[in-house]
């Protein structure tokens, strides 16, 4: 059987690590198509945070306390650049996390595109799954926002860790993605693929940058594979994170219902077949999807397997 999986980076890696569970008892492939619209240059380094979680939390060696980076991770070149006052000194750069970056910087100033660079880093890593960004080309996530009474674009991780989302917040622009083609191997594994999956990820700042990309969206909406989305949203809670922000912002309710509305139903040119939502949220109906209900909460690996079981099974391929 071969698994192809949305993701965005904290979520995403913590439900790939229960699809990767689940997939060694099927003797399954697995393959995370991850999201880029959070990736930036600071620091001339080409920082890829949602490919880092889930190559870290696969690998073992994220932390598991903070979310997101390396664990038993030190800050010497953060402290010394902020003793240089270079700016930005909001965004979290460790030491360690700081090679892998190095090494990423290197690679794509050599020619490399992001997609070989990623199989580089997971040599090492071996995260047990196929992980490809969904575009090799630049797209990255602004957001339209009102600071210091101006309107202006600001980048995701400027509104996401400097401001914490707490901005007057308009919209969210993919810039690049009309221009952006899928990495190499997106849309075979998509096209090969039994069951699509979509991550309990940000929908609006995870999965719908990847959808973003034209004909990756199209491979998942009109592919031959089901497609089995799993609700972020747990009653009117994002369970960590900010979806909450992101989804108030876009105008959709705070809801599993709100999400599955976004994604919208294969048979209306949505990307869902099946949605996958908390059993404290029985009765959730979605048009032109079918819904099932069952625990959400990714508490240990176990507990994430079984809902990777389920959503199999609401995809009608459990082998
Ligand atoms: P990020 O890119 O690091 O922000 O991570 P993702 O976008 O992949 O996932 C973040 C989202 O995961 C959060 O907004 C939550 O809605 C969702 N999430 C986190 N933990 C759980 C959980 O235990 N169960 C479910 N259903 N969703 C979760
Ligand atoms: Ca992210």
């Amino acid at each position: 059987m071969r698994i192809v999986v949305l993701s965005g980076g904290i979520g995403g890696a913590k439900f790939l690590a229960g699809v990767r569970a689940h997939a060694r008892t099927l003797g399954a492939e697995v393959t995370a198509v991850v999201n880029v619209g959070d990736d930036v240059r600071m620091h001339g380094l080409q920082i890829c945070p949602d490919l880092d979680s889930v190559m870290y939390t696969l690998g073992g060696a994220h932390d598991p306390d903070r979310g997101w980076g390396r664990v038993g991770e030190t800050w010497v070149v953060k402290e010394e650049l902020a003793a240089y006052g270079v700016e930005p000194s909001w965004f979290g750069l460790g030491d360690k996390d700081t090679a892998t970056h190095l090494v990423r910087t290197q690679m794509l100033n050599a020619g490399y595109p992001l997609s070989a660079v990623t199989a580089a880093l997971c040599a090492r890593w071996q995260p047990g799954v196929t992980l490809l960004p969904a575009t090799d080309d630049r797209l990255e996530t602004h957001v339209v926002v009102d600071v210091d009474d101006e309107r202006r674009a600001i980048h995701f991780q400027e509104w996401w860790v400097r401001y914490r989302g707490d901005l007057p917040t308009h919209r969210f622009v993919f810039v690049g993605a009309d221009n952006a083609k899928s990495a190499p191997g997106v849309l075979d594994a998509i096209n090969a693929a039994d069951v699509v999956l979509i991550a309990p990820s940000n929908p609006v700042v995870s999965i719908a940058p990847i959808l973003a990309v034209g004909a990756l969206r199209d491979a998942v909406a009109s592919g031959p594979a089901p497609v089995v989305g799993v609700s972020p949203i747990i009653g009117t809670s994002p369970v960590r994170g900010m979806a909450d922000k992101c989804l108030t912002a876009v105008g959709a309710e705070v809801s599993a219902a709100g999400v599955a509305g976004l994604y919208g139903s294969r048979s209306d040119g949505g990307v869902l077949d099946g949605w996958l939502v908390d059993s404290s949220d029985a009765g959730t109906e979605v048009a032109g999807v079918t819904t099932r209900a069952v625990p959400l909460w990714m508490t240990d690996e176990d507990a994430t397997a079984a809902m990777v079981r389920h959503a199999l099974e609401l995809a009608g391929v459990n082998a």
